[in-house]
């Protein structure tokens, strides 16, 4: 060993250490290695966090993004883009405040439409386009505090998660909340609900969330217990996107609206004419109210956007057009196995209509397609000889015939 072989920078001899890596006038060794990358993501931190910080997209470019992936729905992201652009610019606002501003409140969503119609995928979009932390989570698991469930806290758990802890984060972060309209209480004019813990307790604990304040969160989630220690998150700034299917709200609308005065009897105001196929687009809050959502509750969500149902076209073109549809997510997987996958046109046509049947909204589509693909999954990896493989009609007919038994009548 040479006598000058050692560390520049902690002095340990070549001996005491791993490695020691010579550079021009000196070496360094592992643990000096170590320390330094330590040091440095240290620096990429603060200075990712200094970054000035990004201009607000505006409402016509949130619905730009949203277009990419999401089909139809023409209404909700109108109402989703101006309301999320709002959100984020009283956020701006709120942190250059003076005294004595006007105050613009926070602004929650509701999104009502049946399973399947792209609510979740709606807000998770929201989310990625923005760059802010998001989180699902499942109402009908929150119950009220001495009940069997988790606390209403935990909704934040997995946002913090999502943003990795860092709280500053998590509090600019965007929570959708499934499943609101089966917490509903039990209510005279909604046969639909069995919910038995009264829902009521659920909403009221809620209502802390949304309205914006400072809670305790539990960092692994569960119940909070005393020796857990508990992070504080602030919920003023959280945009929380609930949503529902809201089964047999339709009736309530309808009911509404053929014992709501339109005019002057004799009147022509009196002939207004409701679209009867889709009554989620004439939705009030009055409806909510009626559904069984306490008023506090539906005030802390003034924004409220339904979703079409799918029809056949838009179905289609779920399958096909969205910058990650299933059809293009198969063939990427193919190819790379080196092999085209061409599904024809009648194909896509008729997996529409499959998904119709099974009234799962584009839910269907997707355990549809895994059912005829898996045979060709298990095996074109293993065929080398196969450069291109083409899905037609009939082969998807023979094997959704199985599917369609297990399926089909369970959802009719
Ligand atoms: P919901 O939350 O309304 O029950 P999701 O957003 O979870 O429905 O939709 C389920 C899946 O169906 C999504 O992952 C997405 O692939 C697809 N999907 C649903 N609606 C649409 C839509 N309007 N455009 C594109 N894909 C959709």
């Amino acid at each position: 060993m040479r006598k000058d072989e050692y560390c520049s920078f902690c002095w340990r001899n070549k001996k005491e250490v791993l490695l020691l890596v010579e550079g021009k006038d000196g070496y360094i060794c592992d643990k000096c290695i170590g320390e330094a990358e330590k040091i440095l993501e240290a620096e990429i931190s603060r200075r990712a966090k200094m970054k000035p910080r990004k201009e607000i997209l505006k409402p016509a470019e949130i619905r730009e993004h949203l277009d990419q992936y999401v089909i139809g729905q023409d209404k909700a992201k109108k109402v989703l883009s101006v309301a999320v652009y709002n959100h984020y610019k009283r956020v701006m606002v709120k942190e250059n405040m003076q005294v004595g501003d006007v105050e613009i409140e926070k602004s929650n969503i509701l999104l009502v439409g049946e399973t399947g119609t792209g609510k979740t995928l709606l807000a998770r979009t929201i989310a990625r386009i923005l760059d802010v932390p998001f989180c699902i989570a499942d109402a009908t698991v929150i119950t009220e505090a001495g009940y069997v469930g988790e606390d209403v806290e935990t909704v934040l758990t997995r946002l913090l998660q999502a943003a990795n802890y860092d709280v500053e984060a998590a509090e600019k972060g965007i929570v959708y909340l499934d499943e609101v309209d089966k917490i509903s209480r039990k209510g005279g004019d909604n046969p639909s609900i069995t919910r038995d813990v009264s829902g009521e307790g659920v909403q009221q604990a809620l209502l802390k969330l949304l309205e914006g304040s400072a809670v305790y969160v539990p960092p692994q989630g569960g119940r909070k217990h005393p020796e857990q220690s508990m992070v504080l998150v602030n919920t003023q700034n959280i945009l929380f996107i609930c949503g529902g299917a809201f089964d047999g709200i339709s009736k309530i609308i309808e009911k509404r609206l053929d014992t709501q005065p339109m005019g002057f009897k004799g009147s022509h105001l009196n002939e207004v004419s409701h679209d009867k196929t889709n009554y989620l687009q004439y939705i009030t809050p009055s409806d909510l109210k009626k559904f069984g959502l306490i008023p506090e509750l539906i005030g802390r969500m003034p924004v409220i956007a339904h979703l079409d149902p799918l029809d056949k076209a838009t179905l289609r073109a779920i399958l096909t057009e969205p910058r990650n549809a299933l059809v293009k997510q198969y063939q990427k997987l193919m190819e790379y196995e080196g092999i085209e996958l061409i599904f024809d046109e009648d194909v896509i046509d008729y997996l529409a209509d499959q998904a119709m049947e099974l009234k799962l909204g584009a839910r269907g589509l997707r355990s549809i397609i895994e059912s005829i693909m898996l045979d060709a999954m298990y095996e074109l990896p293993s065929r080398p000889d196969i450069k291109q493989y083409r899905i037609d009609k009939a082969m998807v007919v023979s094997k959704l015939r199985d599917f369609s038994m297990s399926h089909l009548k369970v959802a009719s």
